[in-house]
């Protein structure tokens, strides 16, 4: 399992991001949901502070405190700076966990920010983005990105043996350049992103709260068509995750799901959360 996730519009979105211990967002049942493997997260990265999305952290704070597992792990929240929301819940959880096992971090991000993740051979980080959701209220986007080494684009199509010699001349340094590589992108609740944020990422997790625009009656989420556009224009290499989506859809969205070869013109799969069920992407 890479992603475990439950989200239904309104009501409560988490995703929990397996390989590096990121839940993104915490709306209400995650740690119930996640059992035991609310320990395991390392990170929490809060889009915007909507009660569909913090509403969990109550309860991962106290199991955190109180369940069987590492109670002296340290657990990082990253949120937008400035979300008065977020703000609020700050200092309610301070006041009522008084005496916590473990260190409680709070981080505030601005769109642009990054925050290490990993170090060694292949160092991995998230950077922030801005997104658009409502007026009132600063909210982000994070990308998962690892930086990779290749070949230098212009010795692509050397033989063998000329790419030998030139490991033998400058090293491995002088033949390879370093890339960085967006692996992840969340988009948390917002209208369509900005495809430069998220060019070439491999997985997009867009907001689809709407399936027919008819339906969106003010403009602070996406519809489907708007989703599979931004991963379009963004060139999203491998899938686009359709999360959020109004449980109106129950039914229409796993129609949707089930209509195998519906989007096969794309470069990408497009994966339709289910709303109000435990969904896990392998
Ligand atoms: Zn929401
Ligand atoms: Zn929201």
């Amino acid at each position: 399992m890479r992603i475990l996730t439950y989200s239904k519009a309104l009501y409560s979105t988490w995703l929990y991001y397996s390989a590096d211990r990121i839940l993104f967002d915490a709306g209400e049942g995650a740690s119930s949901i996640l059992g035991n493997k609310t320990f395991a997260i390392k990170r929490i990265f809060l889009s915007h502070g909507h009660a569909d999305h913090t509403a969990g952290l109550l309860s991962i704070v106290n199991i955190r405190n109180n369940a069987m597992g590492d109670k002296e792990k340290k657990l990082t929240i990253y949120y937008p700076k400035g979300n008065s929301l977020i703000s609020e819940m700050i200092t309610f959880l301070a006041r009522t966990n008084r005496h916590l096992n473990y260190i409680l971090e709070w981080v505030p991000l601005t769109a642009g920010d990054t925050v290490e993740l990993l170090l060694g051979q292949l160092p991995r980080y998230v950077e922030t983005f801005p997104t658009v959701h409502v007026h009132n209220e600063v909210s982000l986007g994070y990308n998962i990105v690892e930086v990779r080494h290749r070949l230098k684009r212009n010795l692509v199509g050397l033989s063998q043996e000329e790419i030998v010699k030139l490991v033998q001349k400058e090293g491995k340094q002088g033949i390879t350049e370093t890339y960085h590589q967006r692996l992840f992108s969340y988009g948390g609740d917002s209208v369509a992103i900005k495809p430069a944020y998220i060019q070439n990422t491999e997985i997009l997790c867009h907001d689809t709260t709407f399936l027919d625009e008819q339906d969106r009656k003010a403009y602070k989420h996406a519809t489907l068509a708007e989703a599979i556009a931004t991963a379009r224009a963004a060139c999203v290499e491998k899938e686009l995750i359709c999360f959020h989506i109004s449980s109106r859809y129950k039914e229409k969205a796993r129609e949707i799901a089930e209509a195998s070869g519906r989007y096969s013109e794309l470069e990408f799969k497009v994966i339709l959360v289910p709303p109000g069920r435990i969904f896990s992407i392998a």
